[in-house]
């Protein structure tokens, strides 16, 4: 009988399945806002920590914003996010968004980019060893179009889950916990070369995409290493993006302009590239999960 408490006890501290994504900006989660929510659906613990709260990005409407009111009402749109997604509140890091490359923004004191890596690992070991997770999703080394923010959480991140493995580091900073992998939330080329045809068919201007093709972004479809289905969670997945409405507009949202039939089916799959560790070279497994 006592074994028997022990036990109950001991089930009830091991950590439940958990997930963390890592992102830069309010809105960079809705591209796998899908996974989320099916995770936390089927009893996952889902976190969202973003380092910025997206300060120096585009303002879709005057109505809804000014540059000095942009930080406070984007955190609204990321809160409304991750209540629409299903998943606890976002843990912001509280830096400043560095803006895109080459821009003045970029030399700001306070901005992502500029701050002491010790400091963010320290913050983000911190919350690795609090919510436990077995996989953290976060940008993969491009930073999915090279936004210098999203470059920066890739490096971060792969320091910090490094770090919070290692007993002797942030001591101060909670016990030391082993994250299994790292997957970087991607889209495979073939995803965008369906857009173009779907876009020509419709008569559409491409140049953008085109710009996107020459810059060589994106992963062939035998990289990707797990594809998740997400299509009975659309629903949460389009509210949540509907959250960032300071982000809308803009005349190259091919999102937009595909028809909802269309997108329904090119959104109902998330895809991801395991980061680390390296695929074992006899494991060509293309997965349908992202936990064990
Ligand atoms: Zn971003």
């Amino acid at each position: 009988m006592r074994l028997r408490v022990v036990m109950t006890w001991k089930d009830h501290t091991l950590p439940s399945r958990s997930i963390l994504a890592i992102f830069a900006h309010p809105d960079d989660e809705s591209f796998c806002a899908g996974t989320l929510a099916r995770y936390v659906s089927e009893g996952a613990s889902v976190g969202l920590v973003c380092a910025t709260r997206g300060e120096v990005g585009e303002i879709s409407d005057p109505a809804l914003a000014t540059p000095e009111t942009l930080p406070q009402v984007r955190e609204a749109e990321l809160r409304c996010a991750t209540r629409a997604i299903g998943i606890d509140d976002p843990i912001f890091l509280d830096y400043r968004d560095s803006g895109m490359a080459g821009t003045p923004e970029n030399q700001h004191p306070d901005a992502f980019i500029n701050i002491d890596p010790e400091l963010v690992t320290g913050k983000l070991v911190r919350i690795i060893r609090e919510r436990k997770p077995e996989v953290v999703i976060t940008f993969d080394e491009t930073g999915g179009y090279g936004h210098p923010d999203h470059i920066a959480v890739w490096r971060h991140t792969h320091a910090a889950v490094e770090a919070a493995a290692d007993g002797g580091r942030f001591t101060d900073a909670g016990e030391p916990w082993q994250v299994s992998r790292i997957a970087y939330g991607v889209f495979p080329r073939s995803f965008f070369m369906r857009m173009r045809e779907k876009l020509v068919e419709l008569g559409e201007d491409t140049t953008d995409l085109d710009e996107f093709f020459e810059m060589g972004l994106g992963f062939d479809d035998d990289q990707i290493d797990v594809t998740i289905d997400v299509a009975d969670y659309l629903d949460r997945k389009f509210a949540a993006t509907d959250c960032h409405k300071t982000q809308f507009g803009g005349d190259n949202n091919f999102f937009a302009k595909v028809g909802e039939e269309e997108l329904r089916r090119m959104m109902s799959r998330e895809y991801f590239v395991i980061g680390w560790p390296a695929r074992a070279a006899d494991d060509s497994g293309m997965r349908d999960s992202l936990l064990d």
